[in-house]
């Protein structure tokens, strides 16, 4: 590629930023760092009615969290609308655009006979080639594209391949509307102009849009984008993507969820993206391998378990103190405390037996609860049918074994505790299902040594305590 690559992603900022727009984000992004180039984000605002701020600052927010940052600092597309009506006015000098005086009800009354014709309802250009003298003075008009009439129109898409239209298809569309205000066809093309983009990367819901925004481009003899149309998403059963099958905000990932954005990118990546078999593909792989030859051309389903899966995975490779840090507000939320310093500490050094097993940060908040409930604790159905006189009476040895404990070590507690099974005839299991549920209160939990060790010997004596004495079941 000789020219700089400069892509964008361009949401309209009518709603959060949904999983479709983060793999779009993506894309462009992963291309342009591929290649050495610029990502630029426009935030295509000009529908006043739909547009807002809210939507905006979610937008950001969304792509913050998943580090999908514009190499410069936003474009708002309806800040430039004057810069559009020049463009317009540009075209209508240069003979590439008309004025059309048609009032509204002519037009009704066009579509209205095309309709009872059977025809396809477009614009039939009777503006086009009349005598400005014939413009009714004072009139309101719209400023219109002479759209190519004869031949057909070809795009060379990346990802879709050839694609031709045949000119007679596109109408003289309205580049200026009758109050000055651009419409977004002429919108997109101007900006993407202005801003140097070389690669338009985008839904296939657009593809039907370049055509259009090609006879603006040609008719200004600017240099056209290369074009990447990707498919849209779908759900796993294969219908459009809709909130059902997790169409939600990039926020319902991270807050609702608990899904770390490394695992939400890798998905996203690989939703509609392949290199081989490789599954696991972390940022910096993903830039090294991404390329278009490598989207599919068939929309791609979305598949939540893969995305836990990845999740999983991610999870076990984070740093145990990062992880603490996004785990902490979740424990607090299900205990109603924060925690302190001393307990901050200890949920970092839970991490290694919590995370193994978790898909998400909500699994691994559930998993380290026990840890900071006050003694006694209360004990699920499971728990407390455990919990019977012999159990109680092992549990009263196991406590005069740690007792003497000095050095409170992985390994001198599953010495004491190998002992008490030993001295009883018991698998170590049958040890530790009672102990388990006397200092949990749970059936499942990280692994019997760590608990204890975890929840350090005081607290783990008191909880011994406090379940042997207590009425449970
Ligand atoms: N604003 C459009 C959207 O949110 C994208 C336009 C484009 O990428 O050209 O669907």
């Amino acid at each position: 590629m000789n020219k700089a690559v400069v892509t964008r992603f361009a949401p309209s900022p009518t709603g959060f930023l949904h999983i479709g727009g983060a793999r779009t984000a993506l894309f462009n992004w992963l291309f342009a760092r591929h290649h050495g180039g610029k990502f630029l984000l426009r935030i295509e605002d000009t529908d006043r009615a739909r547009s807002t701020d809210e939507a905006v600052a979610a937008i950001f927010d969304g792509l913050d969290w998943l580090g999908l940052r514009g190499d410069e600092p936003a474009v708002f597309q309806f800040e430039r609308t004057p810069r559009h009506a020049e463009v317009a006015n540009q075209l209508l000098a240069s003979g590439h655009a008309y004025r059309c005086y048609a009032t509204p009800e002519e037009l009704a009354e066009l579509r209205e006979q095309q309709r009872a014709a059977r025809q396809p309802m477009r614009y039939d250009g009777r503006w086009r080639d009349r005598a400005p003298e014939d413009a009714p003075a004072g009139a309101p008009f719209v400023i219109r594209i002479k759209a190519p009439r004869e031949g057909e129109t070809v795009i060379e898409d990346a990802v879709q391949g050839r694609v031709v239209v045949q000119n007679v298809e596109l109408d003289d569309m309205i580049l200026l509307r009758s109050d000055g205000t651009p419409t977004y066809m002429l919108a997109v093309v101007v900006d993407d102009h202005d801003m140097g983009v070389t690669h338009v990367i985008r839904g296939d819901d657009h593809l039907n849009n370049a055509f259009r925004q090609l006879s603006i481009i040609r008719a200004m003899g600017w240099e056209e984008p290369t074009y990447a149309h990707i498919p849209l998403i779908h759900g796993s059963d294969g219908a459009k993507l809709s909130k059902r099958h997790g169409a939600l905000g990039v926020d319902a990932y991270r807050d609702e969820m608990g899904m770390l954005p490394e695992a939400v990118l890798n998905y996203l990546l690989r939703l509609g993206w392949g290199h081989g078999d490789e599954e696991i593909l972390p940022v910096a792989r993903a830039i090294e391998l991404f390329d278009i030859a490598g989207v599919g051309r068939s929309p791609s389903r979305f598949d939540i378990k893969k995305l836990e899966n990845l999740n999983g995975h991610y999870l076990r490779e984070a740093d145990d103190s990062r992880l603490a840090a996004l785990v902490a507000p979740r424990v607090a939320a299900r205990l109603g405390k924060t925690l302190d310093e001393k307990q901050s500490d200890i949920l970092v050094q839970a991490m290694a037996s919590l995370k193994p097993r978790a898909k998400n940060l909500n699994e691994i908040a559930e998993g380290a609860e026990f840890l900071f409930k006050n003694c006694p604790l209360d004990f699920d159905e499971k728990a407390s049918a455990l919990l019977d006189d012999s159990a109680r009476a092992l549990l009263a040895k196991t406590a005069d074994v740690l007792q003497p404990v000095q050095f409170w070590t992985v390994e001198a507690i599953e010495d004491a505790i190998r002992r008490v099974a030993e001295d009883a005839g018991l698998g170590l299991g049958k040890v530790a299902q009672p102990l388990r549920a006397a200092l949990t209160g749970r059936t499942v939990s990280p692994g019997i040594f760590d608990v204890l060790f975890l929840l350090g010997k005081e607290e783990s004596l008191e909880r011994l305590a406090a379940a042997g004495h207590a009425t449970v079941g």
